[in-house]
């Protein structure tokens, strides 16, 4: 059963993924979808809306919201095959990995009837307004003010490092409710369009040249009372969930479903009698081989046993931390195996895909940091998974 399935993904790949799909993806052809969406390869579309029509952007959810409705062990094998051809996510993004998650375990059957065809259509591209200047890792002394007015809540304060909010068509955002309350009780989870009068956004230029997150200012924006997720006041209930499924996404991404270290390394420093020429390099890259198949042992196991909730838990951060400390060591090997070839930043001397690797060695840095630090994941493993006194 599982080899006819196999198969079949094989053969409907085999004819449908463009071949400009099966190459490392730029970070400035990350298909986003969304309203504002600019395709800079037109392939990445004609991608996307062809696994759309499948459900094989969303693989796991039900068909009635778009998904194909896997199993666990389909979707396994589905990614076993993407990964065999190097095939771009047709997808990526918050949609997908983060409020489409929650919502199918908090939303109203009228949020998800709205909402999530709308994500693995690729149609509306979300952002995530959760940090503020003052809140980061203690995220839930946050102080955007949200205040009820007949059937919408008026939306007054600031955001800081919304990923894509210049771009993005709705945001997700955790706004107070309750000053008197406690901090982690006076939250609420609310859902708004960013195309409104209230919301301004000012993109924070980084030092590479992009602006891949925001400063996000709302005065006097408007929500709807409906687009309350789970209860009000009780939103960090939800905004926890939401990192799990952020944490578990950023964790456990790379790894097996990216081309193997040793495919890079056989191409830069080549073979000897059948094996990578510089021997302390093929030690490194076997040992990390070895550490990537035994983490997505890991990771599919505690899938498998959370089989009957089909949600993450604290073990998400045990993911967050060694995925993405994983996912650095990828890319230090891969620049140990290709040297100066990625290095490159512009002009001659380097293809497309060593451009791209040295944009992608520099953009890991920041795994350790967005959805929670390495130092907060510590934290949570040896309070929430340990045990351990505070
Ligand atoms: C690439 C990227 C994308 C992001 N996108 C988004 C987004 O779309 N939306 C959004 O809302 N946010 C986003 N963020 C923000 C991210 O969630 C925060 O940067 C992160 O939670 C850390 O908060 P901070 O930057 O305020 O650091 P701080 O909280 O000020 O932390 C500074 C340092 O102190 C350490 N520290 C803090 N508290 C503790 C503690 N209790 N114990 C031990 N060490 C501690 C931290 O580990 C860190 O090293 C993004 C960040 C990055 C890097």
């Amino acid at each position: 059963m599982t080899e006819k399935f196999r198969l079949q993904i094989r053969e409907w790949l085999d004819e449908n993924c463009p071949p400009s799909m099966r190459t490392p993806m730029p970070a400035d052809e990350t298909p986003t979808g969304g309203k504002k969406a600019r395709y800079k390869n037109p392939d990445t579309k004609q991608w996307m809306e062809t696994c759309a029509a499948k459900g094989y952007t969303a693989p796991i959810w039900p068909t009635e919201y778009g998904g194909a409705g896997m199993s666990a062990e389909q979707h396994q094998i589905f990614r076993q095959e993407m990964a065999r051809i190097n095939a771009r996510p047709p997808l990526a993004g918050m949609g997908l990995a983060m409020i489409g998650p929650a919502l199918l375990e908090f939303g109203t059957d009228e949020q998800k009837a709205e909402h999530l065809p709308k994500i693995s259509s690729g149609e509306i591209w979300w952002c995530q307004g959760y940090s503020e200047p003052n809140s980061g890792s203690d995220l839930a002394s946050l102080q955007t003010r949200a205040v009820p007015d007949g059937d919408e809540y008026t939306i007054n304060g600031q955001k800081i490092w919304t990923s894509g909010a210049d771009s993005a068509d709705w945001i997700f955002c955790l706004v107070r409710t309750d000053t008197e309350a406690p901090k982690h009780s006076g939250i609420t989870f609310i859902l708004f369009s960013m195309d409104q009068p209230g919301v301004t956004v000012k993109p924070i230029l980084l030092i590479s040249g992009m602006s891949p997150f925001c400063e996000t200012f709302f005065e006097d924006a408007r929500a709807l009372r409906s687009n309350v997720v789970g209860k009000v006041n009780e939103g960090w209930t939800v905004a926890k969930r939401l990192l799990q499924y952020e944490r578990t996404s950023i964790g456990s991404g790379g790894g097996q479903s990216q081309r193997p270290v040793v495919d890079f390394a056989k191409d830069y420093i080549g073979l000897v009698n059948g094996r990578l020429a510089d021997a302390p390099l093929r030690d490194e890259i076997v040992a990390h081989a070895m550490d990537d198949r035994a983490f997505a042992l890991t990771v599919r196991r505690t899938t498998e046993e959370s089989r009957s909730t089909q949600a993450p838990s604290f073990v998400s951060s045990m993911f967050k931390f060694y995925g993405t400390e994983q996912n650095k060591i990828r890319f230090e090997l891969m620049m140990s195996a290709m040297g100066t070839q990625m290095l490159g930043w512009e002009g001659g001397g380097f293809d497309d895909m060593e451009l791209t690797q040295t944009r992608a060695w520099l953009r890991t840095k920041a795994n350790s940091i967005e959805g929670g630090t390495s130092e907060v994941q510590l934290n949570i493993i040896a309070k929430r998974v340990l045990g351990l006194p505070d």
